[in-house]
């Protein structure tokens, strides 16, 4: 079978600097980290089957690496270390002297990849709003994180969504408001309720008024961008709008986790509409191509000189990741979870969304899991 691109790393040499920073606070990890020369290793990615390592005779050595990287368990600093001892760095390190990289600042990007087929996932066949909000909010609200190498400054997507809901503090001025004078509420031109929404001027003071603790600043400057901000783009609006009147109604986001999201006074989930979810698949959608689009933009095309057949060439493992994850059909592949709780093959396997019926990465964890069951009747009969 032909792949549609290929990839040279190296195997990487990890050591852990475990710091003590405080009294009763969680050690910080510093991962030291070092390119080896003589472990060349190479990606090749196929479809159906995925980005693989295979061996220099071109035969394949270790199947759906990006699979591999969706089971690395959350927060786990030593699986973390073994998958990129044995499919290399994120990005090319030295050869000759230590890379330095906060064990939490690598987890969190791990996290952001996960994040990203989780919300690719979640749109397929049969939508799931929970997780596509999850996964949008995440993807939107989380800090950007750069990764210093020798080799260069890597940064992750920067959305302008992001950028502002993190540093727009300037409320517009109601105070000489025409319309307030006369209604005690004002119009802003709305992408959910075209043409333009009511604010109460009381809402408005009681927002502009409370508290920075926790997260609540986050609402305060996306209330902020709600109000002010009535000449941005249409995407950014539609970004804004959904935020602003899904976190009004539902309820107001304490922490963004990209698995999780809590919330200050529970949530109303009733109060979800079809309306916001028409929304927020729009912005799922602008999210997920901002995302790919930025990490394969350094990809690019060369003529091979030997047959003269277009292939795509790669800097980094990045990009191969998010090019997997690119060629996942939308609505069509999905990574599903193995069924069979002691899998030790493909824990996440691509599966057609639609075959609702497979369950299990493979025949021998299917089998595995028949067996378990049947001796779990018989027990049971006994
Ligand atoms: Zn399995």
């Amino acid at each position: 079978m032909s792949s549609l691109f290929e990839y040279d790393s190296y195997a990487c040499k990890f050591e852990k600097d475990i710091e003590n920073v405080a009294p009763g606070q969680p050690p910080r990890t510093t991962l030291k980290l070092i390119a080896q020369q003589d472990q060349p290793i190479h990606f090749s990615y196929a479809p159906q089957k995925g980005l693989n390592l295979s061996g220099s005779a071109g035969g394949v050595l270790v199947e759906n690496i990006l699979g591999k990287l969706l089971a690395i368990p959350d927060g786990d600093i030593d699986a973390h270390i073994a998958f990129f001892t044995d499919y290399g760095f994120l990005y090319p390190v030295s050869q000759t002297d230590y890379e330095a990289v906060e064990a939490n600042v690598l987890m969190e990007l791990v996290n952001r990849i996960k994040a990203t087929v989780m919300l690719m996932n979640s749109i397929a066949a049969k939508k799931n709003y929970k997780n596509i909000l999850i996964g949008t909010t995440y993807l939107l609200y989380s800090e950007p994180i750069t990764i210093c190498l020798s080799t260069g400054e890597y940064d992750t997507c920067v959305h302008e969504f992001t950028r502002l809901v993190h540093s727009y503090s300037q409320f517009p001025d109601m105070s000489r408001n025409q319309e307030v004078f006369n209604t005690k509420k004002f119009s802003v031109p709305d992408t959910l309720f075209p043409p333009s929404y009511q604010v109460d001027i009381e809402y408005f003071n009681q927002v502009r008024s409370s508290t920075d603790a926790g997260n609540m600043r986050l609402f305060k400057n996306l209330f902020a961008m709600y109000t002010g901000l009535t000449g941005a783009s249409e995407e950014l609006r539609t970004i804004i709008d959904f935020f602003f009147h899904y976190q009004k109604e539902v309820g107001v986001f304490s922490d963004i986790g990209y698995r999780k999201i809590h919330y200050f006074n529970g949530k109303q989930s009733d109060n979800f509409t079809e309306e916001m979810k028409a929304a927020l698949l729009k912005i799922a959608n602008i999210v997920l191509s901002a995302e790919i689009n930025y990490n394969i933009a350094g990809v690019h095309p060369r003529y091979s000189t030997l047959d003269l057949k277009p292939a795509w060439e790669l800097d980094n493992l990045i990009q191969a990741l998010y090019f997997s994850i690119f060629y996942m059909k939308p609505g069509v592949e999905i990574y599903k979870r193995c069924k069979n709780p002691t899998c030790k093959r493909d824990v996440y396997f691509l599966v057609n969304a639609t075959a609702t019926n497979k369950e299990y990465c493979c025949p021998k964890c299917a089998n595995a899991a028949a067996q378990r069951r049947s001796r779990e009747r018989k027990l049971s009969q006994q």
